[in-house]
């Protein structure tokens, strides 16, 4: 099991590749990987393997649920381990038919059915919908996080008073109305991530997990204290026991995997 002392912690990263799981090597990191349909959710499943500080977490992205076969599969494997869940939320921004924006909650609330059945932490992507999130969350008894947040204040101190975390990726570095987020939420509940490869601190580059370190630097400097240790106690709080869960379901993982990769015509989707 990983250490958590004198350690990055990015709480939300897509890292499917080989090329893009090499970069977590240039710091000291645990990172929880997310899928985003069924394909990826497999691909974070075997990145796992050789990667123990490189926690999966199984999802359906909200911009992918109109795609039938891979929610139908991917419903089917998030319940099989006892892993952390993500990417799952709404998305009002990109989604704007009704129909599908039901759909998303209908969805969202059937993964929380199973976050809530195992006590499984939840990263999820709110962007537009909040009033309908809190709706819907507070039906569940998860730990969540909202990734990525951008919403007002106002609705990320109502996540607080629900008991949720507000987690901020690099691009706070430039990103003004964050900044303010940041600076007015209880500081207990603050969590880093980078969304790597999107939202980094600076426009157009290619995100890492390893550029947790500069939103560290940046928030120890605004706050005056070692964020790293907050942020890691933060962290602790947040996914609880789950870490342990995570890293004893590494066997059955490593079984599974292997399984699909047995099929030769598998061998192609999840190692190149
Ligand atoms: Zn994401």
């Amino acid at each position: 099991m990983v250490h958590l002392d004198d350690i990055y912690i990015d709480v939300h990263t897509h890292l499917f590749t080989n090329d893009e799981v090499s970069k977590i090597n240039k710091c000291r990191i645990l990172a929880i990987n997310a899928g985003v349909d069924y394909e990826t959710d497999l691909r974070v499943l075997y990145h796992y393997i050789n990667n123990e500080n490189l926690i999966p977490a199984l999802g359906i992205h909200p911009e992918n649920i109109s795609n039938v076969i891979t929610v139908q599969k991917s419903l089917e494997l998030i319940p099989l381990f006892e892993l952390p869940i993500s990417e799952v939320g709404l998305d009002y921004f990109w989604i704007k038919d009704r129909e599908l924006r039901k759909k998303q909650i209908e969805i969202l609330e059937k993964i929380l059915e199973i976050a809530d059945k195992g006590s499984r932490p939840v990263i999820l992507h709110i962007r537009g919908g909040m009033s309908d999130f809190i709706n819907v969350i507070r039906s569940y008894n998860v730990k969540f996080a909202i990734h990525a947040y951008e919403g007002s204040l106002k609705d990320a101190l109502k996540v607080v008073e629900i008991g949720g975390y507000i987690s901020f990726p690099p691009v706070i570095l430039r990103d003004k109305n964050r900044q303010y987020i940041m600076k007015n939420i209880p500081i207990d509940r603050i969590l880093t991530e980078t969304d790597s490869p999107y939202l980094s601190f600076e426009k157009g580059r290619k995100g890492e997990p390893c550029d947790v370190k500069y939103t560290i630097d940046f928030m120890s400097n605004e706050f005056g204290l070692r964020m790293s240790e907050v942020i890691t106690n933060n962290f602790k709080h947040f996914v609880g026991n789950y870490l342990e869960s995570a890293f004893q379901e590494r066997r059955r993982v490593i079984t599974y995997i292997e399984g699909i990769l047995s099929n030769g015509s598998n061998k192609k989707t999840l190692q190149d």
